[in-house]
């Protein structure tokens, strides 16, 4: 364990007011300097920054920790330690668990543990009891233990009563926001990839963007209607991100985040029938990925989320058709997203990191939490420490998580998480965890 008084030194500092060169000088798990030249006192533990970027730690607001109920695919201890070694210092775990998060009771248990793991981990709270998308779930009470975000993730509030009553019920709970799993149910019933040219040529039953379009369009219709807060989890196609762009524009409350895999991968990986490219919603056509791209250029995505979704290789490696969807992502999304976005010119560091960190810390309220704040004096100290030229070669043995199913096995990347600094303790140094 890292604690104490540790001294960030050479690098170059980046966060929402600009960038510097800086050393930065960590005490008593807050920020205590940030100049160049910080001298080392006796005591002082040094990790060196020479050639990296010091950003406000990452947070991924949209990941499965399988805990309460599947704990062979992960537990909030390996997951949080995965997400740590990916630079996040928070995370927001979905409720659908077993059982799942729509009870006090149950929220508190993972919180509480939650606030020991290598990075924090908070919850989505259930939009609907027992995810069944039918009578509303406590969420007065899950918003006194500090949820934020409710969502029925996993499956899409289908009935636009329920969904205009929680948009409602929401409006009392300060900086609570619906999140949707946007597929209509109706729509993709059946189907276990992107329905267009590929799967019409494998014989797979198709899932279609429609099936996102038309429930984003509706639900931006009631967050009109309420003057509700919106935010569209893992956004995968372009008629979605065009209402987005338009519903921002009109000044209504909404936010969006995408995958790593949305803005990177097609539904060609589909054609060897291997189920680590199995998700919901599942990859697109070049055309939606190329939107979601734009989307995230030019600001209209406000978050980089990753919908880490372990399975064993019991549960996971099945005929494409019985597998269940999800795939890896805490350890991989900030390489995945430099090598995607930075080097190909598409976007700046900063911009990424934006999406990355302060701004998903926002709409999670977990800069209420000292998270993706400015680095500078008296700030919690949640940091981490990016080298953006490393290359290295992802390597699903080599990985943390308690599963397999990466999609980017193979991969080679840039960009990786030094030092993680989590309230002033280096929960990994070097790229190794710390506990
Ligand atoms: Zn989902």
């Amino acid at each position: 364990m890292i604690t104490g008084t540790i001294l960030i030194r050479g690098g170059t500092v980046l966060d929402e007011t600009g960038e510097r060169r800086s050393d930065v000088l960590i005490k008593d798990g807050a920020i205590a300097e940030v100049s160049e030249g910080i001298g080392v006192q006796a005591g002082t533990q040094v990790l060196d920054a020479e050639g990296c970027i010091v950003s406000p730690g990452l947070v991924d607001i949209q990941v499965h920790f399988r805990e309460p109920g599947r704990e062979e695919s992960e537990t909030i201890e390996t997951g949080a330690r995965a997400a740590a070694l990916g630079g996040n210092t928070a995370v927001v775990a979905m409720p659908n668990t077993q059982p799942p998060l729509d009870d006090a009771k149950v929220v508190s248990s993972v919180l509480e543990q939650g606030r020991r793991a290598a990075c924090l981990v908070t919850v989505a709270g259930c939009i609907t009891k027992g995810r069944a998308g039918i009578e509303l779930a406590p969420m007065g009470e899950l918003h006194d233990l500090g949820v934020r975000i409710f969502t029925d993730d996993g499956d899409c509030v289908a009935d636009a009563n329920v969904m205009r009553r929680a948009f409602e019920y929401a409006l009392a709970l300060p900086g609570a926001v619906i999140s949707q799993h946007a597929e209509d149910p109706a729509l993709v019933a059946g189907g276990h990839m992107h329905e267009g040219a590929w799967s019409a040529r494998l014989g797979i039953p198709g899932r279609p963007g429609e099936a996102e379009s038309t429930i984003v369009a509706r639900d931006i219709a009631l967050a009109r209607l309420t003057g509700g807060r919106y935010h569209v989890l893992h956004m995968s196609t372009g008629a979605a991100t065009q209402l987005v762009r338009a519903a921002k524009a009109e000044g209504l409350r909404v936010t969006a985040e995408a995958s790593p895999q949305h803005f990177t991968l097609t539904d060609e990986k589909c054609s060897g029938f291997d189920p680590v490219f199995k998700m919901n919603p599942p990859l697109r056509p070049e055309s939606d990925v190329a939107a979601i791209v734009a989307g995230l250029a030019d600001g209209t995505i406000d978050a980089i989320a990753t919908d880490h979704a372990p399975h064993s290789p019991e549960t996971k490696e099945l005929p494409f058709e019985e597998a269940p969807p999800g795939m890896l992502g805490v350890e991989t999304a900030l390489a995945v997203a430099i090598t995607r976005l930075v080097e190909t010119g598409i976007m700046s560091l900063a911009d990424v990191l934006a999406a990355m960190s302060w701004r998903p810390a926002r709409i999670a309220g977990l800069d209420a939490h000292g998270h993706g704040m400015p680095v500078v004096a008296g700030n919690p100290a949640n940091l981490c420490v990016i080298d953006p030229f490393e290359t290295w070669v992802v390597d699903q043995q080599r990985l943390s998580s308690k599963s397999f199913n990466t999609p980017w096995e193979g991969w080679k990347l840039t960009g990786k998480a030094r030092h993680t600094i989590l309230r002033g303790e280096a929960v990994v140094a070097y790229g190794e965890a710390t506990r």
